[in-house]
């Protein structure tokens, strides 16, 4: 498998929409989808530990970046959204930070870049054999480790992604059910920063609960600088 552009997209451009390109997964991260499926339900909670430090990263970049390029600076109030949508059972993380372009999307959500991901696929290979006796350990490894952005996968069937990057006019969005593959398709959005929407699955439920996720905000994400908001309306 290759993290390069694979696949041209199926059909020609139609009225100035392209088709969506296909893309494959990595094999690592192949291999990481399939752990973080079969995690178990109490690990669970910790796709939002991972997202929102994510969204925060951002945003510190975007500052960081601002320092050097006026036309990247945060806008008033940058923040954190945390919004359940229970009737399209969608949970929305959305951020005003750097954002991505095309090609960091498909790098940074195609391939395992990140060094604590990598340690805790070292840690799974490390203790194969016994993992398949043991499956029941498999959790506690994505609990101490994290798994970063592939967390999602754990209760969602479907994650997309919609971002533009700080300093630029286009938008695009990533999308995967996290089966072996993901495509990338032009997009909009009014201003920089990146939404990551949660198709949620049949059995997780509760993530769509504001409750629980200002529980979960409250157990893992207390250190983050940056305002979190949760939508209560589910609007
Ligand atoms: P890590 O955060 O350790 O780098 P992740 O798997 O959590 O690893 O995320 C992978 C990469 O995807 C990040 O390094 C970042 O480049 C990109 N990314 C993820 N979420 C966002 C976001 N909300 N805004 C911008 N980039 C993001
Ligand atoms: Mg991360």
């Amino acid at each position: 498998m290759s993290d390069q552009d694979t696949t041209p997209p199926a059909t020609g451009a139609h009225d100035g929409n392209p088709a969506p390109e296909q893309h494959e997964f990595s094999a690592e991260v192949g291999r990481l989808l399939d752990l973080v499926v079969h995690a178990l339900y109490s690990d669970r909670e910790i796709f939002l530990r991972e997202l929102v430090a994510n969204a925060a990263d951002a945003t510190d970049r975007r500052r960081f970046e601002a320092l050097t390029d006026a036309g990247r600076a945060l806008p008033d109030g940058a923040k954190i959204r945390i919004d359940p949508d229970k009737p399209a059972r969608q949970l929305t993380i959305s951020d005003d930070g750097a954002g991505m372009t095309r090609d960091e999307m498909v790098k940074n959500l195609g391939t395992i870049a990140r060094s604590g991901t990598r340690a805790f696929g070292q840690a799974i290979n490390a203790g194969g054999a016994a993992d398949a006796d043991k499956p029941d350990e498999r959790p506690s490894l994505i609990g101490q480790f994290g798994v970063g952005f592939y967390a999602a996968f754990m209760v969602a069937d479907r994650v997309e992604v919609t971002s533009r990057r700080a300093g630029e006019a286009d938008a695009w969005c990533w999308s995967s059910s996290g089966q072996g593959n993901f495509t990338i398709a032009p997009a909009t959005r009014e201003a920089p920063g990146t939404d990551i929407v949660l198709h949620i699955k049949s059995d997780a439920d509760e993530f769509l609960e504001p409750y629980r996720l200002e529980s979960i905000v409250r157990k893992w994400a207390d250190h983050i600088t940056w305002p979190i908001t949760i939508q209560r309306d589910g609007n």
